[in-house]
């Protein structure tokens, strides 16, 4: 859906982005992360065509981008942009035709948003009349409206609780079943791992990990496996594997083992199944990984 290359963008003498390369497959959910001021939100911009970049081209669905792609693409930037004073459902029929929406279309759309999102009875209030909660929802209709093929989200659950976080992410799930590719930047690793099959993880304007949330799992295990016993357990003499004993609780003895490298197997010959509670491979987390891909690089 979107494919970059050389995608640079300096600010007075600051390079926000140094020579981007990446692609972002149709209908994928796509997380794009990376600490505050790696340059994700200079990156966004530049697909939304609010600021160009120095060097580099993108290409939307096969074609260079231009403005004629604008239509296709809807956005939900972090700082939002609504008109407190106005009106919610003047401000949506406002934005979808901005968008090129027919006026009888832009309704229709509208009456369906604002039922789905259980907000009909607000259609006559201002935005700023609103919980941060619900503006946050008009948002987010403002960004579907017109049924982009790219969704850009910057952020999508500031200003939500736990349930409207939910029914959110249940609205961007079904948007990407029904083919739409979403480009989602935030800070929040759990939703990431949740949501997203593809991330990119930037620093400082480079790319620091591309790849299947699978693969980036992966490459980052360190070969720890949790088992959980019912009677003390030894590893045999003689093996080079790290032994750590956990602490025990109602009678469970814990233990971390790294079998330096060794096949998964070996571990397993050595535990009696009559014994065994649990047995878990260490997968690290998103937020482990975020962590020490960029810690130290300050
Ligand atoms: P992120 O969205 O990952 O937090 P940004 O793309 O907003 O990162 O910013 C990347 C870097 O560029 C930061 O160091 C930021 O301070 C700088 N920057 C962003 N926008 C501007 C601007 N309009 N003028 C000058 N510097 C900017």
């Amino acid at each position: 859906m979107i494919e970059a290359r050389g995608i640079a963008k300096s600010y007075n003498d600051h390079q926000a982005l140094k020579s981007l390369d990446l692609k972002i497959e149709k209908g994928s959910i796509f997380g794009l992360l990376g600490p505050n001021g790696a340059g994700k939100t200079t990156f966004i911009r530049i697909i939304n065509q609010i600021i160009a970049p120095d060097k580099g081209e993108l290409f939307f669905d096969g074609e260079k981008l231009s403005g004629k792609h604008i239509g296709r693409i809807g956005y939900l930037p972090e700082e939002r942009g609504l008109y407190p004073k106005m009106k919610i459902g003047e401000q949506l029929l406002y934005l979808a035709q901005l968008k090129g929406l027919s006026k009888a279309e832009a309704q229709k759309r509208i009456h369906y948003w604002l039922e789905r999102f259980e907000l009909k009875d607000r259609v006559q209030a201002k935005v700023e009349e609103l919980s941060k909660g619900l503006a946050q929802k008009v948002q987010f209709i403002a960004s579907v409206i017109h049924e982009p093929e790219l969704l850009i989200l910057d952020e999508p659950f500031t200003g939500f609780d736990p349930v409207n976080t939910e029914h959110i992410k249940a609205e961007i799930l079904r948007l990407n079943q029904e083919g739409a590719t979403i480009i989602f930047s935030t800070h929040r690793m759990e939703s990431v791992e949740q949501l997203c099959e593809n991330i990119l993880l930037i620093n400082k304007g480079e790319k620091l990990i591309h790849g299947k949330l699978h693969d980036v799992k992966n490459q980052f295990k360190e070969g720890w496996y949790r088992i959980e016993y019912n009677s003390a357990w030894q590893a045999p003499e003689k093996s080079d594997w790290k032994v750590e004993h956990l602490p025990s609780r109602d009678g469970i003895f814990a233990y971390r083992v790294n079998l330096n490298g060794g096949p998964r197997k070996d571990l397993l010959d050595q535990l009696n199944a009559s014994e065994l509670i649990s047995f878990q491979e260490e997968i690290p987390s998103l937020n482990d990984i975020f962590i020490q891909s960029t810690s130290g690089n300050e």
